[in-house]
């Protein structure tokens, strides 16, 4: 019989170990060197003809027990053997986990780079206008708590995140939603986690105060030292922001620890010309105290002076070994590294997540509008396509299904050969939406970053589990 490997990407540990990643079930399975080797004959192009191959092998019986082991960990398979047909979708109406808040479609900075108001926005409107009401009212935000509640089905937690423009511009909106949720979630007898995305500037002390007593999960979008920081980030005269924003972080993280909220995070829009991730990282871990930093790639428009292009996507995967070695090395003594992308993605490696779809949105997760619309997640409300309903009717569950459906990996044919595919999934349909005009199709203009990114990923694993396999228990607890 004719034998392949299905669908993997093999990497070494340091200690010799070899692993292979198995993209068909997400699996990361380490072998001994003879085992290794046995995946790399079946590797070949067209496989091998298993009675042809045995015939090969010096210890004849050794081989095939190796080779059925291989056949039952799935590593190898029947050439042109069908794939277990897996469920298109889960069981709907899917209940809701998250439901994103755009509160304001208003923003009091300018960034350069603005996908949503700036040169390059993604949505149809009128630079930083936005688009629709500019606010959301107390009415609104309290209904789609409500939605919330009547939609999550079983789940004892839910989690409401609120997003902007610049969120806090309706500090308002989030207090009502807050406040309501809080009684609603305790009739009911759930738990309701809160997050809020934010440019820090109108972090004043009441603010402060209301986040860090209800435990808010906070992300700021800062882009590092003042350098960096007021190069694109500046309020609409053109004035840099970060002598506004510094001393409000502080304050913040001050407030956080002394309450022992949850940890607070940087996110950092690269740019072409950007001071080296590594510094940046420390920069803001060690003089701002942020406790962990996610970096996103700048999303440009073709010919951009701020781009990254290819050269400097190679330089940011340079930038991130380098990080990944601290990161492995805070590992070993069992640690904490708060560099959120790896983190994220070693997270993602160790429990196996095999994704059917990219992210949530549309199934777990929904996005309101500032009028109450819902949309596949908060990026497309403010644009205005894929309405799935709004916050007193409900879903319309026809336009989820269908978009689901059409959306699922399965019918992604450019990815069938990616040994990516479980962790990516196509990528985000917003920016696929942008791109190509269709947001059930894969972006093909990421693949290379991505799967550098995974490798460093699956290499940074087998280090880690090679050395100290307990580290990854905190990635167990949730
Ligand atoms: S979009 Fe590219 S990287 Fe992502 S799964 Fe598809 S082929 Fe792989
Ligand atoms: S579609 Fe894109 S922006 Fe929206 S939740 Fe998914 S990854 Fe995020």
């Amino acid at each position: 019989m004719q034998l392949q490997t299905v669908l993997h990407r093999r990497f070494q540990g340091e200690r010799g170990t070899q692993f292979v990643y198995v993209a068909t079930s997400a699996a990361i399975l380490g072998f001994d060197a003879p085992t290794a080797a046995v995946v790399a004959d079946f590797a070949q192009d067209g496989g091998r003809d298993d009675e042809a191959w045995l015939a090969d092998q010096p210890e004849r019986d050794k081989a095939a027990s190796t080779l059925n082991d291989l056949i039952d960990l799935g590593v190898v398979r029947p050439v042109g053997e069908a794939a277990a047909p897996r469920a298109q979708l889960p069981p709907m109406p899917f209940p809701l986990a998250t439901l994103v808040l755009n509160v304001t479609n208003k923003c009091n900075l300018s960034c350069t780079y603005c996908y949503e108001y700036g040169e390059d926005r993604l949505t149809a409107g009128d630079g930083s206008k936005g688009t629709g009401k500019p606010k959301m009212d107390d009415d609104t935000a309290r209904q789609s708590i409500d939605f919330l509640l009547r939609s999550c089905g079983d789940r004892p937690q839910v989690s409401i995140t609120f997003f902007g423009g610049e969120t806090l511009l309706n500090f308002p909106a989030i207090k009502a939603a807050t406040e309501y949720a809080e009684e609603q979630a305790k009739a009911k007898k759930k738990r309701v986690h809160y997050s809020l995305t934010t440019n820090a500037t109108l972090l004043t002390d009441e603010v402060v105060d209301f986040l860090t007593r209800h435990r808010f999960g906070i992300t700021i979008s800062i882009d590092g030292a003042q350098q960096d920081q007021d190069r694109h980030r500046t309020f609409q005269k053109g004035v840099g922001s970060f002598d506004v924003i510094a001393p409000r972080i502080r304050h913040l993280l001050a407030t956080n620890k002394e309450r022992k909220g949850r940890s607070i995070g940087a996110r950092v829009t690269l740019t072409a010309g950007a001071s080296p991730a590594p510094a940046t990282y420390r920069f803001l871990t060690q003089e701002l105290g942020f406790d962990e930093v996610g970096f996103a790639p700048v999303t440009a428009g073709l010919g951009r002076e701020y781009a990254l292009g290819e050269k400097g996507y190679e330089k940011l995967l340079r930038e991130f070994g380098e990080l990944a070695e601290d990161y492995v090395a805070a590992a070993l003594r069992n640690e904490t590294h708060g560099f959120a992308n790896l983190g994220d993605l070693l997270r993602e490696l160790h429990q196996g997540v095999n994704k059917a779809h990219p992210c949530g949105a549309g199934l777990g997760l929904l996005g309101v509008s500032t009028e109450g619309e819902l949309g596949l997640c908060h990026r497309f409300v403010e644009s205005k396509s894929h309405a799935v309903g709004n916050v007193t009717q409900g879903i319309d569950e026809s336009v989820r299904t269908a978009f689901l459906t059409q959306a699922h990996i399965d019918q992604k044919t450019d990815c069938t050969q990616c040994f990516a595919r479980p962790l990516c999934a196509g990528g985000c349909y917003h920016e696929a939406h942008v791109r190509y005009g269709d947001a059930t199709v894969a972006n093909l203009h990421y693949c290379e970053w991505i799967r550098g990114f995974v490798d460093l990923g699956l290499r940074t694993y087998g280090r880690i589990l090679e050395a100290n396999p307990k580290f990854f228990a905190r990635f167990e607890q949730s």
